[in-house]
């Protein structure tokens, strides 16, 4: 294992003193590695066509849920390109993810993985998960292109479902490679919107539920990179085209339930009435005070409530909310505080309540040897950065050396269609990603020689 923290060497030629940089100290094969800026700036724009035509995503954005008929057109583009170049394996596992491998010097070597995300939310932009998967393509590309062969085989994924924006819940099929969750369990993941629609049905329907591996033990591999959009202002803060990902900010996700009475909404004494909505009201303005006060994040992503009608008080009210922070007492103690906020609310409304912890990611660092092929592959282009969000890389991360590639994000904009990437940014950050590959495959081979 690699020190997190290399000291900067300082190389003597005669009575020079050369400063030798962070970059210099990557693989061989990474020192001169480029990959084809104009190849993945087209791809990113052409695949952005399957997006939803009935969303309400600004021009520019992108739609595509998952299971839907644009995430179907988006799955078989990427087919058709890991197969044109030269995919040694393709399958697609049962919770639908795309897993493309490509040959190694020694096939008896784990893949080293780079994948990330084709879905999107409903009103997103075009970099989120699209970078991942195009720009780890673009990799692959670039390496058959400049000739090199790696020691260990590799491996392309574009993991499903990892926005959980049209099923709950998110990282749909990394969590179940990663032992987190089961494949039934990833079927049975309800859609958000109340519809009764399962990801299983909708993987079905589209013809995305097959037999390759599930799990790690099914599939191991030896380490997963993966490049994503900031969705922060650290990099652009500090001039910063790309970044490696130190660690990740703890996510609690709540359902909370909320009975009543039915009543006439015109009619019935204001004095006494149990209104679903008028509780579930205030918890939200008290999670929204909380995230203040504990210097965490709060946010309140799904409501629904009934019965539907214009003249019905609200006997029920389901709330969905998500709380982040970056320790993990942090964590827990705004999880407690929310609990016991919204008991004496239902107390003081009458109404009956039912809080669920319905996913939990403990705040965590990623794997350092792993973090150090990234940060040497930055050089003094990066920085050091943590992300505030789960992505496919924090499921990874718990069965195999893992680490994150950030590329600079115009005003930290994403999920939502103003979300920029720049062409040399996201260039950049694929290269980044390729270098880092190598230089994690020269571990292994220095391992096996
Ligand atoms: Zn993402």
């Amino acid at each position: 294992m690699l020190a997190r923290n290399l000291p900067r060497p300082v190389r003597r030629v005669g009575s020079h003193v050369l400063k030798r940089t962070y970059a210099d100290l990557n693989a061989p094969a990474a020192q001169s590695f480029k990959v084809n800026s104009d190849r993945l700036w087209n791809d990113i724009h052409h695949t952005a066509q399957w997006s939803s035509p009935n969303a309400t995503t600004e021009a520019g954005g992108l739609s595509r849920l998952s299971g839907t008929i644009e995430d179907k057109m988006a799955r078989d583009w990427f087919h058709d390109q890991v197969k044109s170049l030269g995919a040694k394996t393709y399958a697609i596992n049962a919770t639908g993810s795309q897993i493309a491998t490509f040959e190694g010097q020694d096939s008896s070597v784990p893949p080293i993985a780079m994948g990330s995300h084709l879905d999107s939310v409903a009103t997103g932009g075009r970099f989120d998960g699209p970078l991942g998967v195009i720009g780890a393509l673009e990799v692959v590309r670039s390496l058959k292109q400049q000739g090199g062969k790696t020691h260990a085989p590799i491996a392309l994924i574009n993991w499903t479902n990892e926005e959980g924006a049209r099923f709950f819940p998110p990282l749909g099929s990394s969590c179940v490679y990663a032992g987190q969750s089961t494949v039934d369990a990833a079927h049975e993941s309800k859609a958000n919107n109340g519809s009764g629609e399962t990801l299983g049905a909708a993987l079905q329907a589209i013809g995305y539920v097959g037999d390759g591996p599930n799990t790690f033990q099914d599939f191991p591999m030896s380490a997963h990179f993966e490049i994503h959009v900031e969705q922060a202002r650290t990099l652009e803060t500090a001039g910063k085209p790309v970044g490696w990902v130190e660690s990740w900010q703890g996510i609690s996700v709540f359902e909370l339930t909320l009975r009543g009475e039915d009543g006439h909404a015109n009619t019935y004494a204001m004095h006494g009435r149990r209104d679903t909505l008028v509780g579930a009201s205030k918890i939200i303005a008290e999670l929204d005070t909380l995230a203040y006060i504990a210097d965490g994040y709060t946010t309140t992503t799904n409501i629904q409530s009934g019965p539907v009608g214009s003249c019905n008080i609200q006997s029920w009210t389901k709330v969905v909310f998500c709380l982040m922070h970056q320790q993990l007492a942090g964590l827990e103690g705004m999880g407690s505080q929310i609990a016991a906020k919204a008991r004496s609310i239902a107390n003081m409304h009458g109404l009956e309540l039912d809080v669920k912890r319905i996913m939990h990611l403990e705040p965590g660092t990623f794997w350092p040897e792993a973090i150090d092929c990234v940060k040497r592959a930055c050089g003094d282009r990066g920085i050091g950065a943590k992300t505030l969000t789960a992505h496919d890389s924090t499921m990874t991360t718990l069965v195999c050396p893992t680490a994150m590639v950030f590329a600079r994000a115009k005003d930290g904009i994403s999920h939502a269609a103003k979300e920029w990437t720049s062409k040399e940014d996201c260039a950049e950050s694929a290269t980044v990603l390729g270098k880092a590959v190598l230089n994690f495959d020269q571990l292994l081979k220095n391992k096996s020689a």
